[in-house]
Order: C-alpha cells, then sequence, then structure tokens
C-alpha cells in the first residue's frame, strides 16, 4: 500500500515499567517512527501528536488526508497527570469513528492488554475497539507490524508478532529519535523514557499476580552501546532529561542471570558502563534518572546493590527515585498474590538506599531516594491489610527514614494476567476501606514526608509552569516523581523558574517562591 504521509497520534502510556504521558515520551512513537523511516525511507513524512494537542485543535480534519493514522498508547497503571490528559475510552472511539480516509492502526499496551483510566475497572477489551472502526488491532509490536506491512502489505502483515530480540529496535530507536522534535514540551522540560530490557525475571515463578510484565515472557536486553547510541541520537535532537525507566528493575540491567533465574545477581560494571557512557555522548545533560527497582534484589544482593547505588549517585543528577514495588504491608496477600518481598525485607531495602542515598546537593535536594508502590484490592486482602500497610509506613517514619513519595494504585484487572482468575476486591466494602487508608496516607504520611524531603530553605531549580488555577501557578521541575510546587500567581505556561522552598502546601505541593 501506498505510505506517504503517517500521523502518530500519541495516547500516552503508563505501564509498570515506562511512562509516557507528557511531558514524558515514550518509546512507542520512537521507535515507530523509526520503522518507518528504515523500512519506508527516510522522506516518508511522518508527523506526531500528542493526544492533547490532537483533542484541543482541528487535528481530527487533518487527519483525514493521512496515508495511516497510528493511535498509540495505553495507560495500564493509571495515575493522576498534570500535563498530559490521557483520552477517554469515548473520545478514542469517537476519533476513530470520524476518520474515514486514512487506515487506523492501534498499537502499544492499549492493544496488547486493553486500558482503563481508572483503577478497580475492568479494562475494556480489543473487540471493543475493533468496533469503534479501529481497521487494524495489533497486539504484538508494533514496529515489527510496520516491517511487515511494508514488506509484505497489508494483507501480509502480522498483527501479533513481538520481537525476541533487540537488533531491529536498536536501528529504530535511533532514527526514529527525531520525532521528540514535534512533541510541545521539546526545549521545556521534555523527558525521554530510556529501554533497558523488558519483561521480569520473576516470570520463572508467573510474577505478582496483577501484573502484565510476565505476560512478556523470558526477558530480553538491549545492549548497553545501542541505549547510549539512542541517548546520543536524542540528544543532538534537543533532549536532555532522560529516565532510564524502561525496565522492571533498574539494579538488574546487564545481569547475565536475567532470562533464566528469578532473582539474577547485579552487574554493577555494566550499569557503570551504562551510565558513563550516557554522560559521555550526553556532556550537558540536565535530568539523568532511573525509577523501578526490586527491594528483593537489593535483600539478597547487598553488596553489588551498594555498589550500583555509589555509581548511580556519582553519574545521575539529584532528586532521584528508586521506586520499589511492595505491593502490600500484608504477608497473606504477598504470598496469594506471589509478591516480591514482604515488610521487613522492604524495610531493609529502604534503608539501605537511605544510608547511601539520602546524601543532599548543594541545594539541599536529596541524591537518590525510595518510593513506594501500593496495589488495593488484591485477592486476599482484609481488614487487617489496610492496618498492615499504615504499620509499615509507622515504622518508616518512627526510624527517620524518607521516603520520596507512596504511589497507591487501585488494582487494575487486566485479562490474562492470574488476577483476572482469582477474586479481586475492587468493589463495594472494600472501596470505602480502602479511601480511608489513601486519605490517611495523603493526609498524615505525605505531608510529613514532605517536610523532611523538602525543609525550608530547599532550592528546587528549573521548574515548568504546567497549570494554573485559583490564583497559583503549578510547576514541577524535569524528573522521576518530581514535587510539584505552588507558586502565588499566574505564570505563563511551561516557563521556567527556580524556587526556593517555604513549606508544604498540600500532601503533594509545596510552597515556594521564586529565586534569583
Ligand atoms: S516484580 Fe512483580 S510487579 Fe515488578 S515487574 Fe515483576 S511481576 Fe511486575
Amino acid at each position: 500500500m501506498k505510505i506517504d504521509k503517517v500521523l502518530i497520534v500519541d495516547l500516552y502510556t503508563d505501564e509498570p515499567s515506562g511512562l509516557g504521558v507528557s511531558p514524558y515520551i515514550d518509546v512507542y512513537p520512537r521507535y515507530l517512527a523509526g520503522a518507518i523511516w528504515h523500512h519506508n525511507g527516510s522522506s516518508t513524512v511522518i508527523h506526531y501528536v500528542t493526544a492533547d494537542e490532537f483533542r484541543a485543535t482541528s487535528w481530527l480534519k487533518r487527519a483525514n488526508t493521512y496515508d495511516i493514522v497510528f493511535f498509540v498508547g495505553g495507560i495500564t497503571v493509571p495515575g493522576r497527570y498534570l500535563d498530559g490528559n490521557p483520552p477517554t475510552r469515548r473520545e478514542l472511539f469517537r476519533w476513530s469513528r470520524l476518520l474515514t480516509n486514512p487506515l487506523k492502526v492501534l498499537g502499544g499496551p492499549v492493544s496488547r492488554f486493553g486500558t482503563g483510566i481508572r483503577g478497580g475497572e475492568e479494562a475494556y477489551s480489543i473487540r471493543d475497539l475493533e468496533k469503534a472502526g479501529i481497521d487494524v488491532v495489533v497486539t504484538g509490536d508494533l514496529d515489527e507490524y510496520v516491517r511487515d506491512l511494508i514488506e509484505n502489505g497489508l494483507e501480509g502483515a502480522a498483527t501479533w508478532r513481538t520481537r525476541r530480540t533487540y537488533g531491529f529496535v536498536d536501528i529504530y530507536a535511533v532514527k526514529g529519535a527525531r520525532i521528540v522534535r514535534m512533541h510541545r514540551r521539546l526545549g521545556h522540560g521534555l523527558i525521554a523514557e530510556i529501554e533497558s530490557y523488558r519483561g521480569c525475571s520473576r516470570w520463572v515463578s508467573g510474577g505478582c499476580s496483577f501484573c502484565i510484565e510476565p505476560l512478556y515472557g523470558k526477558p530480553i536486553q538491549r545492549n548497553i552501546k545501542s541505549i547510549v547510541k539512542e541517548v546520543e541520537a536524542l540528544y543532538w535532537h534537543g533532549v536532555i532529561d532522560f529516565r532510564l525507566g524502561r525496565q522492571a528493575d533498574f539494579y538488574v540491567i546487564g545481569s547475565h542471570d536475567l532470562g533464566t533465574l528469578e532473582w539474577p545477581k547485579p552487574n554493577p560494571r555494566a550499569i557503570r558502563s551504562l551510565l558513563t557512557g550516557i554522560r559521555n555522548v550526553a556532556p550537558n545533560l540536565r535530568t539523568l534518572h532511573i525509577d523501578n527497582v526490586n527491594p528483593g534484589t537489593i535483600i539478597r544482593y547487598p553488596e553489588q546493590s551498594i555498589e550500583i547505588t555509589k555509581t548511580i549517585i556519582k553519574y545521575h543528577t539529584s532528586g532521584d527515585v528508586a521506586a520499589l514495588g511492595i505491593e502490600t504491608a500484608d504477608p497473606k496477600v504477598a504470598k496469594i498474590n506471589n509478591l516480591n518481598t514482604v515488610a521487613e525485607e522492604a524495610i531493609t531495602a529502604i534503608e539501605l538506599l537511605n544510608k547511601y542515598g539520602s546524601i543532599r546537593d548543594g541545594d539541599g535536594v536529596p541524591h537518590l531516594l525510595p518510593g513506594v508502590n501500593f496495589v488495593l484490592g488484591l485477592p486476599g486482602e482484609s481488614r487487617d491489610t489496610i492496618e498492615l500497610n499504615k504499620k509499615f509506613l509507622k515504622e518508616i517514619l518512627d526510624k527517620g527514614l524518607l521516603l520520596r513519595r507512596v504511589n497507591i494504585r487501585r488494582l487494575m484487572v487486566i485479562p490474562g494476567t492470574r488476577v483476572s482468575s482469582l477474586k479481586p476486591r475492587i468493589s463495594g466494602k472494600w472501596v470505602s476501606r480502602q479511601s480511608s487508608f489513601v486519605k490517611w496516607v495523603r493526609n498524615r504520611f505525605d505531608r510529613e514526608m514532605l517536610r523532611r524531603v523538602f525543609p525550608p530553605g530547599v532550592i528546587i531549580r528549573d521548574v515548568y509552569v504546567e497549570e494554573y488555577s485559583s490564583g497559583y501557578s503549578l510547576g514541577r521541575p524535569p524528573g522521576s516523581y518530581p514535587p510539584t510546587v505552588k507558586l502565588k500567581g499566574s505564570i505563563p505556561l511551561y516557563s521556567k523558574v527556580d524556587v526556593i522552598v517555604k513549606g508544604v502546601a498540600s500532601s503533594r505541593s509545596l510552597r515556594v517562591e521564586t529565586v534569583g
């Protein structure tokens, strides 16, 4: 088929390992653009637009002039977003129905797993999407589909194929880097999410009951040199903020056991060469952060974990967060759902990260702090679960430890995950119990922790204003789980300011004033 003009609409992604809600740009649209330019020729016209721009402007009309429109995205672990607003199911269906000329292809986690906007709900199915007028639902990798489409035509293109190596991706990632030039946040805090491997080492035991990562099967890794080349290409196109967030556990990047052992031995040397390589090709980068870390790895391999933590602190930028998937402090729930770790082990991992990571930079910002993820609604949950979760967080407070953030998600039941055959606690009396826990965390725990992590006098640089509401401007610096700051008055959208902390404004935001 003729493919002269292609539109990529970024519906945004949020998965256990990987974020692509603005100001983040995820790997999906970048790899997809790279695959098209590589196989169809670099003169192919590709335009990239986020869901927010598609919604707000006349894109819908314009989109009818393209040969193919790719809708790419999927929210499998819904959160609250400040800058990007993922489309609702109704919106996506409407867009699809109103586009009459182009071939409409849907891909990313939305096709593979279905997707939802809120936790506590069943994700909607692929059949619903087909009914909405999508021509092709790609349940495999979009870049694999595109290669097939260009080589074999529409009829011969497999929609289900997933990559088993990163050979082509390493080429696509470099060639596709240039679509960042079309992102509205380039030059205003655009963060590129970088992938190092896919899948989870715990797939050998089935993994956590609710998680999609084990569904990818045996993990596959990229080689360090290819990741560095991709960062170099993105940097060349103007990206200065990076997060190495697309993997289940940062501490096992480059491990020789990944794919064969449930608990692979970390490879500190590989992580050092990744971070030094990035620093060499992007010498003036502004942000270099990480994301997920499995607390079970830290418990099993403390020596290597200490070495890795020290390496991160040497080469990253401060304000970094190692998000630990604790999910519950209830051992019964942990067992039923085959989770990572138990509460005592999690505390040990948090202590280790505090010991080596909580040092502050010249502005007073801690270098690397743990974050904690909870999932509510897991099978086995009871009244005790909520009390145990609270006890766990109180212990952290009593021990004087620092946590950058507590992320609480309600379970989203994704077809194919083990939890879909168990009994999730996502309705009725469970919801109000869970809400009381969320309230307690936000009102009691978060405020106290925010005071400890960002006491008055800390300076936060390069904050981008992202919203204006009720007499205040809200902004965040680029990074992994950055604090939201609240400034009096109306400041133009995406302006950049340095601020000094004056106090805590809410469970998630700081009261600040501008400096300089
Ligand atoms: S450890 Fe559990 S939650 Fe984390 S990626 Fe693996 S299966 Fe998913």
